[in-house]
């Protein structure tokens, strides 16, 4: 469960949680044109508390804004501050972070001129977002596609694919699902990167394809060539091999490094769905490859390797 901090940061001023509102009227209420990030503030070795990687998460909530026209009416450098003043106002130690642009009150068209944004930032103490050691997981019928949305940008209405995705993975049981495009490559999980491990080369979908080019994937393909494996961060996947790796695992801000147990796949096609087919990944859960970028990615995030503490870490004091 989610529990949201005190203050929320809203057009420039700290104000209580209950106070932090929007008319019905607002634009992105109706049509989902809002956008935002998700950033976690890990707590140190040392005792202190570090955003993880806060620059390309701002970065990336710029570009997603422009990705569908919206205009922030605040620099980087001023949201960055924002983030790091409401982190002392609420004095979370320890959670995740939550930049919200909101498309607002104004012309009530799908296409809006000069409504009026919202800036938001929103913060609280989340566990992760599977909160379980290994997923079982399900191939969507829900596909993602460039030519459908832009799911290379933090636009909320990408997740109502996301929620059907997840909503049909779990009505079947599964934990989380796995998405492919029109053409049956594998793209993403419902809100995370997918990875995967055959022989010695670890593989990541290509950013030409539709996904979003996570942070953590980022992270993660450079923690891999750091430590000496092969990476290909432009593999086209297809279900083949996917079910032929030596080991899966979906990356995030909040799914962080969760190992894949398994993948199903239903038979049928339309409204006829029959069997459901499960079929373990690799000989064992998790792999060696995946532990080992787990507890890297972790000590990383945590402060406990001063290389990546001083290109990654932002230090809230
Ligand atoms: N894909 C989707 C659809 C997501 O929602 C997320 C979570 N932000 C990711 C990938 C992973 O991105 P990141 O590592 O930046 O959190």
């Amino acid at each position: 469960m989610f529990k949201p901090s005190a203050k929320v940061w809203m057009n420039n001023h700290l104000v209580p949680l209950e106070e932090a509102k929007v008319s019905v009227w607002a634009h992105g209420i109706h049509y989902g044109d809002n956008i935002f990030e998700g950033i976690k503030i890990y707590k140190c070795i040392d005792g202190r508390s570090a955003i993880f990687r806060l620059r390309p998460h701002v970065r990336r909530l710029f570009f997603s804004a422009s990705a569908i026209g919206l205009k922030i009416p605040f620099s980087m450098i001023e949201i960055e501050q924002a983030i790091i003043d409401t982190i002392k106002e609420n004095n979370l130690v320890e959670g995740y972070i939550r930049p919200l642009i909101i498309s607002g009150e104004g012309d009530i068209g799908p296409c809006p001129h000069n409504n009026v944004i919202h800036t938001v930032i929103g913060m609280g103490e989340w566990e992760s977002y599977f909160n379980k050691e290994t997923i079982r997981t399900k191939i969507s019928r829900w596909r993602r596609d460039h030519r459908v949305m832009p799911f290379y940008a933090k636009v909320a209405a990408d997740y109502v694919n996301a929620k059907l995705a997840k909503m049909e993975a779990e009505a079947s049981g599964f934990d989380d699902a796995i998405v492919l495009d029109l053409h049956d490559y594998v793209i993403e999980m419902s809100a995370a990167n997918i990875f995967v491990v055959k022989g010695s080369v670890l593989m990541t979908p290509s950013p030409d394809q539709a996904i979003l080019r996570g942070i953590t994937r980022d992270s993660i393909i450079r923690l891999a060539r750091d430590m000496g494996i092969k990476v290909k961060d432009e593999a086209m996947i297809n279900k083949n091999l996917l079910y032929d790796s030596d080991e899966a695992f979906s990356s995030g801000t909040a799914a962080e490094v969760t190992p894949i147990k398994t993948v199903a796949e239903e038979d049928g096609e339309g409204d006829k769905y029959t069997d459901i087919e499960e079929m373990p990944i690799g000989k064992e859960c998790p792999g060696p490859i995946t532990k080992k970028l787990r507890e890297l990615f972790l000590k990383a995030a945590k402060g406990e390797v001063p290389e990546y503490a001083r290109e990654w870490l932002t230090y809230v004091d």
